[in-house]
C-alpha cells in the first residue's frame, strides 16, 4: 500500500449517508453522518484533495503527483449529498464529484434500485418476498423454474434462505430492469407512496444540482435510468446517455465529461470502456473496484473505494 500511495490517487465513493435507525428492516446500509464527517477529516489529514483538472492531467499521464492525491465522489444524486456538500465539504474548501441519474429529475420516477432498497427497509422480509413474487409475470416464474435458478441463486447468496436467494437472483440477474421497476412501482402504489413524493424525499432537486455546479463541484453522468450500460442495446444506450447529457448541460450550462458507471462492477461496464468514453465525450470513467489509481492506469475505468471498505481499511 505504501508504494502505491507514494504517487497515486485515492477516489472515495459515497452512497447513503443517513440515520439507519429510521428503517425497521435490512435493505439500506447507510453510513451515519458523524462517521462520514470523521472519514472526511481523517482523509484530509493524510491526502491532498485534487481538482478535477489535476485529476484529468494525472490519469491521462500528463503530470505526476508528488504526494498521494484524493478525490471525493458521490453517486446517485441522493438528497443527503446536498447536506454533505453544504455542511461538510464546502466549509473545508473541498470540491467533489456528484454523479446523478436523470430519470428522477426528468420523469419524477424513482430509480429501481432505490425503490427496492426502500421497500425492503420498510417491509418484513418474508412479506416483501411473497408480495414481490406475486407480482412477477407468470412467464418469468416459469422461466426461472426451467432454468433451475434456485441452485445458481443458492451459490450466489449462500447466507440467504433458498426462497430469498432466488428472489435476489431474479432481481439482480434474471428479470429485465423494466419488470423489476414496474413491480417496485406497484409495491409503492400499494403503500400509497407516489413516485413524485418518493423522488422529493430521496433525491437532490434540480435547483440543488444547479447550485452544486455553481459552487464549483462537478456533476458527473450516471445514465438516465441507472440500468447497467452493459445490459443496454445500442439504441437504448445511445438514448440513455444522450438524454442525460442534454438534460444536465441545459440545467447546469456545462457539458459533462465524467461518467460513473451504474453498478460500477466489471459485469455492468461496457466491454470497451475507452471506446464508450470516446464515443460520448467522457474524459474520465469511474468504476467501483477498490484500490489506488496510478498514472499508467486507464482514465476510462478508475478504481474507487467505498465508504464501508474505507471503514474496514483505515478507521
Ligand atoms: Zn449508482
Amino acid at each position: 500500500m505504501q508504494d502505491e500511495k507514494q504517487n497515486g490517487l485515492l477516489i472515495v465513493n459515497y452512497h447513503y449517508i443517513r440515520d439507519a435507525r429510521q428503517y425497521r428492516y435490512p435493505g439500506i446500509y447507510p453510513l451515519e453522518r458523524d462517521a462520514f464527517v470523521g472519514q472526511v477529516r481523517w482523509l484530509l489529514s493524510r491526502f491532498k484533495p485534487l481538482s478535477t483538472e489535476e485529476i484529468e492531467a494525472f490519469v491521462h499521464g500528463e503530470t505526476a503527483l508528488h504526494e498521494p492525491g484524493l478525490c471525493f465522489t458521490f453517486d446517485d444524486g441522493l438528497g443527503e449529498h446536498g447536506w454533505a456538500a453544504r455542511e461538510v465539504l464546502e466549509p473545508l474548501g473541498v470540491k467533489a464529484v456528484f454523479s446523478v441519474s436523470s430519470k428522477p429529475l426528468i420523469e419524477e420516477k424513482g430509480l429501481m434500485v432505490h425503490k427496492i432498497h426502500w421497500l425492503r427497509a420498510n417491509t418484513e422480509p418474508e412479506k416483501f418476498r411473497k408480495e414481490f413474487m406475486s407480482l412477477v409475470p407468470k412467464e418469468w416464474l416459469r422461466r426461472a423454474e426451467e432454468e433451475n435458478i434456485a441452485n445458481a441463486a443458492a451459490q450466489s447468496y449462500p447466507y440467504d434462505s433458498r426462497g430469498f436467494a432466488s428472489l435476489k437472483y431474479m432481481i439482480n440477474f434474471q428479470l429485465p430492469n423494466r419488470i423489476v421497476d414496474d413491480i417496485a412501482s406497484e409495491m409503492l402504489r400499494a403503500r400509497k407512496v407516489s413516485e413524485s413524493s418518493f423522488c422529493r424525499d430521496y433525491y437532490l432537486s434540480k435547483s440543488e444540482i444547479a447550485e452544486l455546479c455553481s459552487k464549483g463541484h462537478t456533476i458527473g453522468n450516471h445514465g438516465h435510468s441507472h440500468t447497467p450500460f452493459s445490459r443496454l442495446s445500442e439504441g437504448d444506450l445511445e438514448r440513455e446517455i444522450s438524454d442525460s447529457l442534454s438534460f444536465f448541460s441545459q440545467l447546469t450550462g456545462k457539458e459533462q465529461t465524467w461518467v460513473s458507471y451504474p453498478h460500477g462492477r466489471q459485469w455492468a461496464i461496457p466491454a470497451d470502456a475507452e471506446a464508450f468514453c470516446r464515443r460520448f465525450g467522457f474524459k474520465i470513467g469511474l468504476g467501483l473496484d477498490g484500490g489506488w489509481n496510478k498514472r499508467e492506469g486507464s482514465p476510462y475505468l478508475l478504481n474507487r473505494i467505498n465508504e464501508n471498505d474505507l471503514k474496514k481499511l483505515f478507521i
